[in-house]
């Protein structure tokens, strides 16, 4: 299955030590939590953040199976949120399990996410491409967070379409027939949400390239970065499957001017969709990086002072990079 990978600028031929990105069965991935992380410990990689969408299930697993391999697993989530028209995901690093009212906010989404398949399904069906709910609850592993890319592979697997992207062209990508929205949550309540419960909260993927490295969709991140870092946002992924350079550059750019920390990784899912565990290159460096803001997080956190100056006073860029 690592033969798969495809070919994109920005991978490398070794892993990178870091992956700060990636997916399990718990949500949209096709590895277990437990495979996953001996895959990654396999592959060379120190440090994996685990990254489910809306759901920290697989973590409990993926933690003790960290036990047995030279690796460090970082607990984390990938919260979607819609604010009007923008699709917005937010890492959160570091989230503590055992948090009521985030553990209570996953909770209410994963419910929204199967109502919402089922629309789906509904539309589908109506289109002429019936597909069996029992069926996209098997290919999600059982439940968990049900998304469209199970919805995707249903439709594949019914011979409704030739392939999982034609599924996401034609019924159900933004703005096609069989789309149903999903619940909305705001980036702000999102980012309240994993401070609260220790983490930090990081922008996801802020521009999409597809792999022939052109730009498909980005946020306006003039307008969005001051809006996120008022209500708490730490950090911007930088790197991530095919951004070229230049990408990567620009966001760094704005990482130090919004006194953001950086981070990045593979958005790994698995056969479903072909990024590579480990093989978008993130320096070690960004890994230190993300500790010490950490730290610097739960110092503020006790003491109730500020760690570091907000958008308007002015931040030092040694504190985001070095
Ligand atoms: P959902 O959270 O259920 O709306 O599904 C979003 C997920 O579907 C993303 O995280 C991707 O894994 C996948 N996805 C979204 N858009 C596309 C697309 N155009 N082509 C392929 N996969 C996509
Ligand atoms: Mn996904
Ligand atoms: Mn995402
Ligand atoms: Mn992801």
């Amino acid at each position: 299955m690592l033969g798969e990978q495809g070919g994109a600028r920005n991978l490398t031929t070794k892993p990178s030590r870091v992956d700060l990105h990636c997916h399990t069965t718990a949500s949209d991935g096709e590895l277990a939590p437990e495979k996953l992380v001996a895959q990654a410990a396999s592959l060379g990689i120190q440090v994996l953040a685990i990254t489910d969408h809306d759901t920290t299930e697989g973590l409990p697993a993926a933690l003790k199976e960290a036990e047995r391999w030279d690796i460090t697993v970082v607990p984390g989530v990938e919260i979607s949120t819609i604010s009007g028209r923008e699709e917005i995901h937010l890492l959160g690093f570091f989230v503590d399990l055992a948090d009521r009212e985030l553990e209570a906010m996953l909770a209410r989404t994963q419910e929204a996410r199967r109502q919402r398949a089922q629309q789906m399904l509904m539309r589908l069906a109506n289109l002429g491409l019936p597909i069996e709910w029992e069926r996209v609850v098997e290919i999600s592993g059982g439940g968990g967070s049900i998304g469209r890319p199970h919805v995707a592979e249903t439709l594949r697997e019914a011979g409704h379409v030739s392939s999982y992207d034609e599924a996401f062209d034609l019924w159900i990508g933004r703005d096609c027939p069989a789309y149903v929205e999903r619940h909305k949550l705001l980036p702000e309540e999102a980012i309240r949400l994993i401070r609260q419960s220790g983490g930090l909260p990081v922008l996801a993927h802020p521009y999409a390239y597809n792999r022939y490295g052109q730009r498909r969709a980005g946020l306006d991140l003039k307008q969005w970065l001051p809006r996120l870092r008022e209500a708490g946002l730490e950090g911007i992924e930088v790197y991530y499957p095919h951004y070229p350079r230049s990408a990567s550059r620009h966001l760094l750019g704005l990482a130090v001017r919004h006194g953001l920390v950086i981070t990045g990784g593979s958005d790994f899912h698995g056969g479903l969709l072909n990024n590579g565990l480990g093989r978008v290159p993130v320096p070690w460096a960004v890994w230190e990086g993300l500790e010490r803001r950490r730290r610097m997080m739960e110092v503020s956190s006790e003491t109730g002072l500020q760690a570091h100056p907000g958008p308007t006073s002015g931040s030092a860029p040694s504190q985001v990079v070095t």
